[in-house]
């Protein structure tokens, strides 16, 4: 099946909890140049809390879209250490990534979770990623597809085919996040296919075909391009290659 020209292809890099602001305006300095090169598809760098502003600084005259990697499901509150979808927005974010595994094994995150965080994103006018993705244990036990719908279905419960239609789904197999272990390009269709399933039936045919599918999990700059030839994959949500920035452009620059 061919690639909806519709949907314009999203390559998102995750920066977790590495870089000071000194070091990340060497790393967005040296993904300026390849992003603004690249029209017809989008580019959003996702640093952590303490760049965000100075990242904010160092894009203002580019299309480069910043993200949040988190946020908390309420606006305002006696929640020490959390961050409103309110307060991204404010240092200039249009995007926050929802549901990381990494936030689902280490901070207890679930579909409930993730569902108030779209909410609390939505209401802060902020575009969510929301990250879905099985383990190890659960593809070798078969059980891949029935994960995802599961995330997928108690995710979005309760939004409207508009909501739907406007998020960014990231598929990221646990088993593939910082191993060097990526998904084949025809493991990560089958997997974005069954997802496109899901959201036509959630938001109805253009709904779903409108929906951005990103893959996750050791994209690089040597597998790119065979990944987002598939036809359900819209783009990438990048770990570990978005912190080196010839990776990351030849990443942005894919073919
Ligand atoms: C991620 O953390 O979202 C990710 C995909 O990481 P990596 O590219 O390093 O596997």
């Amino acid at each position: 099946m061919k690639k909806s020209a519709t949907r314009r292809p999203l390559i998102a890099g995750n920066w977790k909890m590495h870089a000071t602001r000194a070091e990340s305006v060497a790393l967005i300095d040296g993904i300026k140049a390849a992003a603004a090169g690249a029209r017809d598809r989008e580019v959003v760098v996702a640093p952590p809390y303490t760049a965000l502003e100075t990242v904010a600084r160092a894009i203002a005259d580019t299309a480069i879209g910043l993200a949040g990697q988190n946020l908390h499901w309420e606006s305002k509150g006696a929640f020490t250490g959390e961050i409103a979808g309110e307060m991204l927005k404010d240092v200039g974010c249009t995007y926050v990534i929802v549901g990381h595994s990494e936030r689902r094994l280490f901070f207890s995150e679930t579909n409930e979770t993730v569902r108030q965080k779209i909410a609390a994103a939505l209401r802060a006018g902020l575009k969510p990623i929301v990250c879905i993705g099985e383990t190890l244990r659960e593809r070798e036990g078969d059980n891949t597809l029935p994960v995802i719908e599961r995330q997928v279905r108690d995710g979005l419960a309760e939004f409207g085919r508009d909501v739907v239609r406007g998020l960014a789904i990231a598929y990221e197999p646990v088993w593939a996040i910082g191993t060097g272990q990526t998904a084949t390009p025809e493991q990560a269709q089958e997997v974005h296919a069954a997802i496109r399933a899901l959201l036509r039936e959630l938001a109805g045919d253009s709904g779903g075909e409108a929906v951005r599918i990103l893959y996750g999990g050791s994209v690089k700059a040597d597998n790119i391009d065979s990944l987002i030839a598939q036809p359900d994959i819209d783009g990438a949500l990048v770990g570990g290659a978005s912190l080196d920035a010839a990776a990351f452009a030849r990443i942005i620059a894919f073919r």
